[in-house]
């Protein structure tokens, strides 16, 4: 009889937000369709620990949990690939600080829940550290995460206002609200209209007020608006490149700040670097 253990380990896997929100019933109908070697289907397998005997989860509900939250976090095709392991930090001074950044993120969530902005120009590998920030979360701790790009986003939301649509804005926002652990790829890469800012605001407000960490890649520079710089001239203001304060309005820039830690990556686009099939 090892009741007393099977209770402390049924008590340290109690269904976490992850398994409630995904329903155990998925786990069992894929137990059940496969029924597991090890634990004949009950998700259950005895170890031991020295001369004393204990009951724990059986991997195959481990691993369903696990591709169930990676299916769920609707990484897209082309970043499948990118592993915290797998960034190369050789090609620029700035990158082993970022990647230690991400590690760093990863071990101490939810600790720590402060998010990440990843800042710098294309290809320096931002979406690869926020999706590899994102599959360590969810294989290393079983914590939700989601994929978003902000492109994707703003057209899915502006779709839903078509008479025709079967989805409503807030079916689209809904799971952007509610993500325990939000990616979202290229803020800013839409250009700023005074609906795309109270999106911005809707979207990144929602979730600063319900203590959601949010981690943020974007190719703009990390710098206030043209509005707030008033010591360029007008011929050097129109010249000068864009800021992520153009871009999403200073005051979601400010908000950002309170919800993330900046990180700037830095060194040549990895695409144009590296032209072999496996980096395409
Ligand atoms: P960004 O988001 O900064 O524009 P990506 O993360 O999309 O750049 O990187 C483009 C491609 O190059 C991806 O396939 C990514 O896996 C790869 N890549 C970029 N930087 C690195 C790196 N330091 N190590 C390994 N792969 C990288």
């Amino acid at each position: 009889m090892y009741t007393g253990a099977l209770a402390f380990t049924l008590a340290q896997f109690a269904p976490q937000d992850a398994e409630s929100k995904l329903g155990e019933g998925s786990w069992n109908m894929k137990v059940a369709a496969e029924i597991c070697p090890i634990c004949e289907g009950s998700g259950w397998k005895s170890v031991s620990a020295g001369a004393e005997r204990r009951v724990t989860r059986c991997d195959c509900r481990l691993q369903a949990r696990s591709d169930a939250l990676l299916t769920a976090a609707r990484i897209p095709k082309r970043y499948e690939h990118c592993e915290l392991a797998e960034f190369d930090t050789r090609f620029h001074p700035s990158l082993g600080p970022s990647l230690l950044a991400a590690v760093k993120f990863v071990e101490e969530y939810p600790l720590e829940k402060t998010g990440l902005l990843l800042v710098g120009t294309i290809g320096v590998g931002k979406t690869h550290l926020a999706v590899g920030i994102a599959k360590a979360l969810i294989l290393k701790k079983a914590i939700p995460c989601l994929f978003c790009d902000y492109r994707e986003l703003l057209k899915q939301i502006q779709n839903s206002y078509n008479e025709s649509a079967k989805t409503t804005e807030l079916d689209v926002l809904r799971p952007v609200f509610e993500a325990e652990v939000l990616v979202l790829d290229e803020l800013g890469a839409v250009k700023p209209t005074e609906w795309v800012w109270d999106t911005v605001s809707l979207i990144l407000n929602t979730r600063y007020n319900e203590n959601r960490t949010t981690i943020i890649t974007t190719n703009f520079e990390d710098q206030p608006s043209a509005n707030t710089v008033r010591s360029l001239s007008p011929a050097r203001a129109a010249a000068r490149d864009e800021t992520l304060g153009d871009r999403i309005g200073d005051r979601m820039r400010s908000r950002l700040h309170e919800m993330c830690r900046i990180v700037r990556m830095e060194g040549e686009d990895f695409r144009q670097k590296f032209r072999s099939a496996s980096f395409r």
